[in-house]
């Protein structure tokens, strides 16, 4: 589908965040818990309080995970990285209600971010995300059992240092599915996402796991990567959550003003007009172009990282949808900040 398939990098994603972020400088709310007795006692107290078990190692998950074995019940896992909101929960809803128990991992996974990201400034709210998960009770009764929260060192013992170049040990890629769409921007991204998925999956053995419809592109590669690597878990994905103008609920929408907030309703516009020319008219330029005169209403075109329509399992690009096939229609704007920068927000829908 050529040039027109998908709008140029505007810019490089390098402008994104002028933070550098080296891994000699943990983040900041990790280096805080590593202050070890301080941190050990707040840990206790943040497990007396909560009705949650808070696990931090993978030996006290596996010790915990072999008794659910032995009890015959079913463990769903919902792998967050925190700053929980309402999307998060949907997932988490989803698995107290198909599973025995719940385990939600929040863990920042250093190797999804480039050295330009905000690692460091990634929103952190640990006990705000344990007093929301607290606070979820399913039909049956059914609560959060166990969140896995551990330290950087935990999970990657070797370190992680950002640049790719530098990084040790065994690392996990998607091949053929990690290169194009949000893998063209952030091109070790996926690679970071395989990799910690993985040693998840390893550690929890869930029955479930549950992603997001928000992040498509991130489902598709889990799904290749539990059937390609014969994981016996089942990869469940949950429709997107967004707020009552049609932006999808996200962790840096923080970061994003309430103007900003108001404007990106026409994300989302876009993407239901895509919907009906698509009803009209299955040639992608046409979807494409939909979408863009949508977001333009209220963004700079340059500022349109892409606009894609692609193939639901192999992500190739497509030049017309076969309606019996449907497609994804995927995106990425970069709209204002509260810092007087620019934030990639990325959605999506399915034809
Ligand atoms: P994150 O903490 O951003 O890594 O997200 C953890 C999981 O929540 C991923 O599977 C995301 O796709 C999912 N998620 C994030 N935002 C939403 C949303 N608005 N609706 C549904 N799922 C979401």
């Amino acid at each position: 589908m050529g040039a027109r398939s998908s709008w140029p990098l505007a810019r490089s994603v390098l402008r994104q965040f002028n933070l550098l972020v080296s891994y000699n400088r943990p983040p900041l709310a990790y280096a805080v818990r590593c202050n070890s007795t301080v941190a050990a006692a707040a840990e206790a107290a943040e497990t007396a309080k909560s009705p949650i078990q808070i696990l931090r190692t993978i030996a006290e998950l596996r010790f915990w995970r072999r008794e659910q074995l032995v009890k015959g019940l079913a463990v769903g896992l919902v792998p967050t990285m925190g700053a929980l909101h309402a999307g998060h929960m949907r997932l988490v809803q989803s698995s107290m209600r198909m599973n025995d128990k719940t385990v939600v991992s929040i863990f920042v996974n250093p190797s999804q971010f480039a050295p330009s990201e905000d690692l460091a400034s990634y929103p952190r709210d640990f006990d705000a995300d344990i007093e929301q998960l607290a606070s979820l009770e399913g039909d049956d009764g059914a609560r959060v059992d166990v969140v896995f929260a551990p330290r950087v060192d935990e999970m990657y013992p070797n370190g992680i240092p950002l640049n790719v170049a530098e990084q040790k040990g065994a690392f996990v890629t998607v091949h053929g599915l990690s290169e194009q769409l949000e893998g063209k921007i952030r091109p070790h991204f996926f690679r970071g996402v395989a990799t910690v998925v993985s040693k998840l999956l390893n550690i929890v053995t869930p029955d479930r796991v549950y992603f997001g419809q928000k992040d498509v592109q991130q489902t598709v590669v889990v799904k290749r990567l539990v059937q390609d690597l014969c994981s016996g878990t089942v990869v469940h994905v949950v429709p997107t959550s967004r707020d009552a103008n049609g932006l999808a609920l996200s962790s840096r929408n923080a970061y994003l003003t309430d103007q900003t907030k108001q404007d990106a309703a026409v994300i989302f516009k876009g993407l239901q007009n895509a919907t009906m020319v698509y009803r009209q008219n299955t040639s992608a330029d046409k979807i494409i172009d939909a979408v863009v005169l949508t977001i333009t209403e209220k963004f700079d075109k340059n500022d349109i990282e892409y606009v894609s329509v692609n193939d639901k399992d192999t992500l190739e690009e497509l030049q017309t949808v076969h309606p019996l096939k449907g497609a994804i229609v995927s995106l990425a704007v970069r709209v204002p900040n509260r810092f007087g920068g620019k934030t990639r927000l990325i959605d999506n829908i399915l034809l």
